[in-house]
């Protein structure tokens, strides 16, 4: 601990002169703030997480320097940290002066030999990739307050729940108490793996020494050591039944186990079986929730959802409680919230739903697009089946456009190590998601001036400054942007499309399916941005600044690498090599090799020519829509190829874009919730 000499002395003085007041509160104001000036705010929030502290520095207002009381966020984590423990009566406590003093001491490994040194360095290094982003939700009144008290409750749960699911519950417990780094990265990323683009791939990088093998909760351990044992529990007899998206497959007791995924007795076992403790706990805080909501028959929708939601978590039944979920709308709740299973993209199988929870409020201006697209929506449709071509043919839509939502907490499965969902249509399953289940947009995320500042870096480090100068970052053009793509999943043809009878998961596959959705989608978000011109719905301006910003999504997919950590294909990178190599083919995204970028340092850069736009992204979504139309297996095949494999000129211009934009690190969004 460092504390310096004068601060000692002045915190005796402030103790002396302020009879009555707490001495946390006294030792820690007059006295420290001097040194509080000592590390510049980003630093701070690295550091901060560095060592595990729940603090971030919210942005210097008074612009002196220094971190003062009311600058200060507490970030939601494993403690159970809360505001009052470091700023009370206005003034910093002591225990905040001793963590800023902890904040202010250089991280060093001087003693550690290797191989530890290196994985500590390598742990470093991957949390320096993710630059601590604040998510900061203030409550208003003292009922909304006991509300999200619950949830929060609730959010823990569902934490627990997910790292069970994961295979990585109780093994923080192995991290040495010193080693804050490896404690923020369990925490960050919901277990010990690295993930990270630097890191993701460095043996040395892991939470825990030596570095645990992947072994998913949702099969026996077992049968894991076979790595096609996915693939052999699709060819069982019982395939379906173990397969089930709400169980997890289990060993018969008494029955054969001899590690064998096709030959073993194997079961499913229901969530709230296999994790009944945890899912009666979530149920309560649930049902308290919902009593905070009683006699309110302006948050009835809402209360229905928690009673739903609690009795699902008891017996899995989720299609029941998606009943009510869907219920609940952008104009009869202020609250947005899904908890329970969802998504499968985080077991290894790819067939069962990871718990989550997705808490936010409202934003209205989803009301105000939904005003603007509704009566246009079958002419959209009829514009997506006329670019698609035969056989598909324009249907009736009932398109949900998206509900816009500001988050307030991700945890368990929504909860990113780095960047986050911005854009979600649910449920997955069910008489719901048959008859169109709900989609939001999540508006609040890369709003905040630190994400803005670092979006600028980047385009000027990759555009030329004639298109640097046209970048705007305001949230409004990627809201624009993702309402457009989000709507597209309902437009054309979709996953319930069939060609020959057969759903795009079986003529593509499910990777490829998947990439081609979302191709379309996105696709869409750049067609139709001029359509919305031509209609007088969006001035020309707003839908070139939205272009640029399309263009600068793309690159940052294009960024994060083309196959994940296990080397499966990433949908939206793939869709964004696509989307840029054919503009770039076309002459629309142009690479000036000896021009210097916007910043004046890198040479060689990006130019986008407006006026190509348009046609070229017609003949792009011809080609998209016309794939899934069509079931055109092997166009989608030579697509993809085309721009994704390694080898050719696109890809060397694609790793001059991964090179300059991962310069910056990506947003790792902590939550605050203050009162
Ligand atoms: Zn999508």
């Amino acid at each position: 601990m460092r504390l310096t000499s004068p601060y000692t002395c002045m915190a005796v003085l402030a103790i002396a002169s302020t009879p009555g007041l707490r001495v946390e509160a006294a030792v820690a104001t007059e006295a420290a703030k001097p040194s509080y000036s000592s590390v510049p705010r980003l630093q701070f929030n690295q550091q901060a997480a560095e060592l595990n502290e729940p603090l971030f520095w919210i942005r210097d207002v008074d612009g002196d320097g220094a971190i003062d009381p009311g600058e200060l966020a507490v970030t939601w984590g494993p403690g159970r940290a809360n505001l009052e423990r470091y700023v009370a009566d206005g003034h910093f406590t002591r225990a905040f002066a001793d963590a800023f003093a902890r904040i202010a001491t250089p991280i060093s490994f001087g003693r550690l030999a290797e191989p530890e040194r290196s994985r500590r360095q390598s742990v470093r290094t991957e949390l320096a990739q993710g630059r601590p982003t604040l998510v900061l939700t203030t409550l208003t009144s003292p009922r909304d307050e006991k509300l999200v008290g619950h949830l929060e409750k609730v959010a823990r749960i569902v934490e627990r729940l997910y790292a069970k699911q994961s295979g990585v519950f109780g093994l923080d417990a192995g991290i040495p108490a010193d080693d804050t780094a490896s404690r923020a990265l369990f925490f960050r990323n919901q277990g010990p793996f690295c993930e990270a683009p630097k890191t993701e791939n460095d043996p040395a990088c892991s939470a825990l020494a030596p570095r645990p093998k992947r072994v998913s909760g949702m099969y026996p351990d077992a049968i894991q050591s076979d790595p096609g044992f996915c693939a052999a529990l699709e060819k069982r007899a019982d395939a379906d039944a173990l397969f089930n998206q709400f169980s997890v497959v289990r060993h018969k007791p008494g029955g054969r186990a001899k590690g064998d995924p096709a030959g073993d007795d194997l079961v499913a076992v229901p969530y709230h079986v296999a994790f009944a403790d945890d899912v009666r706990a979530a149920s309560a805080e649930l049902r308290a929730a919902a009593g905070v909501l009683a006699g309110d028959p302006a948050e009835a929708a809402f209360k229905a959802y928690l009673e739903a939601a609690a009795q699902a978590f008891l017996d899995d039944d989720w299609f029941r409680a998606d009943v009510a979920w869907k219920a609940m709308t952008a104009t009869n709740s202020r609250w947005y919230l899904r908890v329970g299973p969802d998504e499968v993209y985080a077991e290894p199988c790819s067939r069962k739903a990871n718990f989550h929870m997705t808490f936010a409020r409202i934003n209205q201006e989803s009301l105000e697009w939904q005003r603007r697209l509704e009566p246009v929506k079958d002419d959209m449709e009829a514009a997506i089946a006329s670019l698609a071509g035969p056989p598909y043919e324009p249907r009736a839509v009932g398109f949900a456009l998206p509900n816009f939502i500001d988050i307030v907490l991700n945890a368990g499965d929504s909860r990113s190590a780095l960047g986050a969902t911005i854009g979600q249509s649910l449920p997955n399953w069910g008489p719901v998601a048959e008859s169109g289940g709900r989609t939001v947009a999540m508006t609040n995320l890369y709003t905040d001036p630190d994400s803005e500042a670092v979006l600028m870096d980047q385009a000027r480090a990759l555009l030329c400054r004639a298109t640097a100068d046209r970048v705007d970052p305001a949230a409004r053009f990627m809201t624009l942007s993702t309402v457009l793509h989000e709507a597209a999943h309902n437009l054309g043809p979709a996953h319930e499309y069939r060609v020959d009878g057969r759903t795009d998961g079986q003529v593509f596959g499910g990777a490829l399916a998947s990439m081609l959705e979302e191709l379309k989608s996105q696709t869409a978000a750049l067609y139709f941005a001029d359509w919305l011109v031509g209609r007088g719905l969006l001035s020309r301006q707003d839908a070139d600044a939205a272009h640029i910003r399309d263009v600068l999504w793309s690159f940052g997919h294009i960024a994060q690498g083309m196959l994940d950590a296990r080397g499966r294909p990433k949908a939206y990178s793939q869709l964004a090599a696509i989307q840029m190599g054919y503009l770039n083919q076309r002459g629309v995204l142009q690479w000036k090799a000896t021009e210097k970028a916007a910043n004046g340092t890198d040479t060689g850069c990006f130019d986008v020519d407006l006026a190509k736009w348009p046609a070229a992204v017609e003949d792009l979504s011809r080609l998209a829509f016309g794939i899934k139309s069509r079931g055109d297996r092997t166009l989608a095949e030579k697509t993809r190829d085309e721009w994704v494999t390694d080898g050719s000129a696109w890809a060397g211009m694609r790793g001059v874009i991964q090179e300059r934009w991962l310069r910056a690190p990506k947003a790792s969004f902590v939550y605050s919730i203050q009162p």
